[in-house]
Formats: structure tokens, C-alpha cells, sequence
């Protein structure tokens, strides 16, 4: 009987997803491709959907992650893929059209502020079930989304929230590494990005500058792409990061970890040299329940990218999360409250 179980639970465990599930991503620059092909090496989940600000395609057999990155690049959006869907609206006409889409991953710029609040009431608004999963970063925009959570539940939509890197993977970590103290003194999170270009991630690049002194959201949003690189020219491509406004904090205080001021997110961003200036981390300090005060650290490797390190956190909480609705668990989720669960 025992052995019967047993042997249930690892076939289902082997395949717990089922059929491959159809999945979207909203959004289709820097993070988006490269969440495409993340996907591409995936069997549990197969890409059937892609918008951007200009168009979208949808394809239930799915989306080739090559082929739609080449067209991208050569015609400005993926509209262009194979019926020249291009609209001005693009979110609301694609979640109508994809019926199988079961999950989406929302790697759209948070600009303004309100933008992915947005996005989750055109899904509402829409009646659509399912699963969708953002990587954003700011604490008030996290806080918008959990005001949202109730109306998410009742519609049947299972929202993850803060399931990029950071927010994310380094919060879940110090989730994790809390656990060894019985009263957890500080959260220090350090990152190194390293890009190529700062071109490939506008949207990112734009949003870690509204965090430097004597600038803010709009302000960042409103720059052109020169005064960008005319910025990034005075600091030698270097954007230093420090107190971000990160929603890790929330993330952890809500998770019962510590206080929010306890928390600490900043780091070094170079846009002009794929090599991590530094390597990521996460310092966990607090008291065992013998009274002996201790560090844990949780260091990621040099050579994983933002963009390994974002999505593949992301598609995690994806699987996790439709193992949630499917469970008629709905609402607003963080990334250091549920484990990402790994996508084959
Ligand atoms: P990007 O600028 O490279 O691409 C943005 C994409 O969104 C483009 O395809 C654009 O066409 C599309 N888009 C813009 N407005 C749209 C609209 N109204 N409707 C449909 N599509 C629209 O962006 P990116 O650098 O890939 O960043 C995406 C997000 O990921 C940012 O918000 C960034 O802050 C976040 N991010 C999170 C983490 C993390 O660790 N949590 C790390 C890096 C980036």
C-alpha cells in the first residue's frame, strides 16, 4: 500500500504539470527574449504567446524563441512575426485572443509606477483565470499589487509577485537563511550586473537610475535615450546603487522575517562590460537560539546573469503558482513566501 503511494507520488512528480502549459510573456525586450529562451529548453512549459507596446502573436503550438528574437530585431516588434498583428493596445487584444494561455510572465517596465497594477486590472477586467508572475522592483509598486490581492482572489487570477533576482531569488535566499536564528538583526542584499549594452535592458537601466540622488521615476522615465548615454558617459557606463527603495523589505516583513528596516538592497551596474563588477549576495545577521551572533551568506555565481538569475526565478514561481490555482489557491503571492518549484 505503502509502496503503491509511493510509486503514485513519483510518477506524478515526474510530470506534475501534465501536458506542456501554454505559457506568455508580456513584454519583449531585454528580459522577455531572453525569458524566451529560457523557455526554448524547457518541456513542462512551452511558449504560445509574446507582446510588446507595438504587436503580438499568439501560435498554440507555439513560438519558436529564435525566429521571433530575429524578427524582432528586424522589424521593431513582434507584431511582425507572422500576421502582422500590430495594435496600439496590444496586452488587452492578446489576453482575448490566447484562450490556452494558462501562465504569463510580465516582463514589462514598471513606468510609470502604476504600470503593472494596471496591467493586473486589464487582466481582471478581462475575467481571465490564471497564473501571472512580475519581477518588479520597487516597494510601493509591490504594495499596489497587494491592495489588488482580494479582487485577484476573487476573480480566480493567482498573482506572484517580486520573482525576478532582486526582488526574488536573494529574497527567498534570505528567507532561507533566516531560518538558522531565532531573531534576524539585517538583510543585506548586494548586486553586480554586468550588460554588454545598456540598450538591451532600457527599461531596467531606466528604473535603476530613479533610484540615484536627484532622481525619481518620472524623471527617469521622461529621460531620452541620449540623455541616458549621456549620463552613463559621466560614470564611465558604472550606475552605483545604495538604500534602493526595494521591495524585498516588504517582501520579508510580510513574510514574518524581520522588520523592514532591517533590509538593505544596493549595488554596482555596468553597462558597458557583461563581467559582473562584483558578485552578488545576500547577508543574513541574527542570534541563535544559543545567543551566538552569526552571518549567513548566500553568494551567486560570477557567470549567471541578470537575465538567468531574473528569469529563471521567474518561470519557478510560474510553475509554483499554477500548482497553486490549480489548487484554488488565488490572490497575491511574494517570492519569500511560496518556493519556486524547477521547471524541466
Ligand atoms: P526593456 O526596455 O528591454 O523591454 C520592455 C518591453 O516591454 C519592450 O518589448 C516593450 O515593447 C514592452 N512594452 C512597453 N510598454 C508596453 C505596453 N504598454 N504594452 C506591451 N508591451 C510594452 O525592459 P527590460 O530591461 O527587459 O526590463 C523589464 C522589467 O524587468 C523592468 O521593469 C525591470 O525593472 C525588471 N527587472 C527586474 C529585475 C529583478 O531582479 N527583479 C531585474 C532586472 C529587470
Amino acid at each position: 500500500m505503502v509502496q503503491q503511494h509511493m510509486t503514485q507520488v513519483l510518477a506524478s512528480s515526474n510530470n506534475p504539470l501534465g501536458a506542456p502549459v501554454q505559457v506568455g510573456i508580456l513584454g519583449f525586450g531585454g528580459l522577455g527574449q531572453a525569458a524566451s529562451r529560457v523557455l526554448a529548453l524547457k518541456t513542462e512549459m512551452k511558449l504560445t504567446a509574446i507582446a510588446d507596446q507595438k504587436g503580438y502573436a499568439y501560435n498554440p503550438q507555439g513560438l519558436n524563441a529564435d525566429i521571433s528574437i530575429a524578427s524582432c530585431h528586424a522589424h521593431g516588434s513582434i507584431g511582425y512575426l507572422d500576421d502582422d498583428i500590430l495594435s496600439n493596445d496590444t496586452i488587452h487584444e492578446l489576453i482575448r485572443r490566447a484562450s490556452g494561455v494558462e501562465g504569463y510572465f510580465l516582463a514589462l517596465p514598471n513606468l510609470p509606477n502604476t504600470f503593472m497594477a494596471s496591467v493586473a486590472q486589464q487582466f481582471i477586467e478581462a475575467g481571465w483565470q490564471g497564473v501571472l508572475v512580475d519581477a518588479m522592483k520597487r516597494t510601493s509598486a509591490v504594495e499596489q499589487l497587494l491592495t489588488l490581492s482580494d479582487e485577484l482572489k476573487a476573480c480566480g487570477i493567482t498573482y506572484m509577485t517580486g520573482c525576478g533576482a532582486t526582488p526574488g531569488l536573494l529574497t527567498a535566499a534570505a528567507a532561507l537563511a533566516a531560518q538558522s536564528f531565532s531573531e534576524v538583526h539585517s538583510v543585506q542584499i548586494t548586486f553586480g550586473v554586468g550588460i554588454a549594452n545598456w540598450e538591451a535592458y532600457r527599461a531596467t537601466i531606466r528604473e535603476d537610475i530613479a533610484h540615484m540622488p536627484g532622481y525619481d521615476v518620472e524623471a527617469a522615465r521622461a529621460m531620452t535615450d541620449d540623455e541616458v548615454a549621456a549620463l552613463l558617459a559621466r560614470t564611465n557606463g558604472l550606475l552605483t546603487l545604495e538604500n534602493m527603495e526595494h521591495a524585498d523589505d516588504v517582501m520579508l516583513e510580510l513574510a514574518g522575517i524581520c522588520d523592514r528596516d532591517r533590509v538593505t538592497v544596493g549595488g554596482v551596474v555596468d553597462t558597458r562590460n557583461p563581467k559582473k563588477p562584483l558578485s552578488t549576495n545576500v547577508r543574513v545577521t541574527g542570534r541563535t537560539f544559543e545567543g551566538k551572533l552569526s552571518t549567513n551568506t548566500f553568494t551567486l555565481g560570477d557567470e549567471t546573469s541578470m537575465a538567468a538569475n531574473v528569469c529563471g526565478p521567474a518561470f519557478g514561481y510560474l510553475k509554483a503558482g499554477i500548482e497553486l490555482h490549480r489548487r484554488g489557491l488565488h490572490g497575491v503571492f511574494t517570492a519569500a513566501e511560496v518556493m519556486p518549484k524547477f521547471v524541466r
